[in-house]
């Protein structure tokens, strides 16, 4: 029988560290490499921290219990984890992507997956039915991310899975914004999970890293010979600190959805906020009625910093246009909503009525 998850998310699938000490806290093994006894006899497996490392290994071990994976590989960044599923395909297939996805992910696509010859065709998948209309015999793919960055748009996985395993396509969603605690796509059938580690699973600013959470041995089989080819595997120190983050990923969770929740009350109440985008995790999209509003409050901000990112531990606020969707052509960001009155906040997990004071001083600044 598995734990609950808050349960895992310290002891994952409860492997003690049996490396006889009896460490509590799993050591971060600061190697390149690995001694073997005589050639070709290596008992623990590791030969070179590039292809495997223990700490590693044991964030890889937690996080697939989290997602419900058979297998996950930590990679360097989202963006790497990213980079790696693109490679999946072939020149000349045609992949299904959201119109809506984090401003890397348009660059991969737009600038580098083009030249590969893929054949990205960005759709609404917010109705499966644009999903099924814009199926093709080539279609080995479907890529999106649900809830959307910034605008929080939901797509369901389970009827995308449907979709995808009629026509043989994989299923690939970005759970980052939901994290494992509000939401498993692996259980509603998506093949592959990817995660941007940096964000709420690490969950204090200070650490880049990405996850890629696969549903069979098969898919993961294939990323692991990408990863310690390509080599933007996770250091054993960041894999450390995301496993350290990860221990209280579900009180955290539960805190950022709280006060979020408080500060979507409270910016219901100000006349300057139009539109709010909100999808019960901790982050809040929303529009003011000028975009000399938006840079006032960003200017104007004490507590809350004026940063790019999310999921961590300080609140922070960004400007969705210029930080992290600057390489989103423009019609699309306007058909997304992406303006220069958008703003996103990550709410931290600091006490409420200090972040909704910050709010209030910048507003009527
Ligand atoms: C940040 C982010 C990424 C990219 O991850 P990095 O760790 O910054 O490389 C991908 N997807 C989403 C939804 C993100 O928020």
């Amino acid at each position: 029988m598995s734990y609950e998850i808050d349960t895992r998310c310290i002891h994952g699938e409860g492997h003690k560290c049996e490396d006889g000490n009896n460490s509590i806290s799993y050591p971060i093994y600061q190697t390149a490499s690995f001694s073997h006894l005589t050639p070709g006899h290596n008992p623990n497996g590791f030969d070179y921290s590039r292809e495997s490392n223990p700490t590693r290994a044991y964030l890889e071990e937690t996080v697939s219990s989290l997602e419900h994976a058979a297998d996950t590989i930590a990679f360097a960044s989202g963006m790497a984890a990213i980079a790696t599923v693109f490679e999946l395909f072939q020149p000349g297939d045609h992949i299904i992507a959201g119109e809506d996805l984090y401003g890397g992910v348009v660059r991969l696509i737009n600038q580098i997956c083009e030249k590969n010859g893929y054949d990205v065709e960005f759709v609404d998948t917010t109705d499966v039915e644009n999903i099924k209309a814009a199926l093709r015999p080539n279609t080995k793919g479907i890529y999106f991310e649900s809830p959307t960055n910034p605008t929080m748009r939901i797509t369901d996985i389970g009827a995308a899975a449907g979709i995808a395993h009629e026509s043989g396509a994989v299923l690939i969603v970005d759970n980052t914004f939901m994290t494992p605690y509000f939401q498993n796509p692996i259980k509603e059938g998506a093949d592959i999970v990817v995660h941007s580690g940096t964000k709420y699973l690490s969950g204090h600013n200070d650490t880049v890293c990405g996850f890629l959470c696969c549903a069979t041995k098969e898919l993961s089989e294939r990323f692991r010979l990408l990863s310690k080819t390509t080599g933007a595997t996770l250091g054993p120190f960041e894999c450390w600190l995301c496993m350290r983050g990860l221990k209280t990923l579900a009180i955290r969770m539960e805190r950022h959805k709280s006060n979020a929740e408080a500060v979507v009350q409270y910016l219901r109440e100000r006349k300057e906020v139009d539109k709010i985008y909100y999808a019960g995790t901790g982050i809040i999209s929303f529009t003011v009625d000028s975009a000399e509003t938006a840079c006032r409050i960003l200017k104007n901000i004490k507590l809350i910093t004026f940063a790019e990112s999310l999921g961590g531990t300080e609140s922070l606020l960004t400007y969705p246009t210029v930080q992290t969707h600057p390489d989103v052509p423009e019609k699309q960001k306007e058909r997304l909503g992406i303006t220069d009155k958008l703003l996103r906040l990550s709410v931290g997990i600091e006490n409420p009525k200090d972040i909704i004071e910050d709010l209030r001083q910048a507003f009527e600044a």
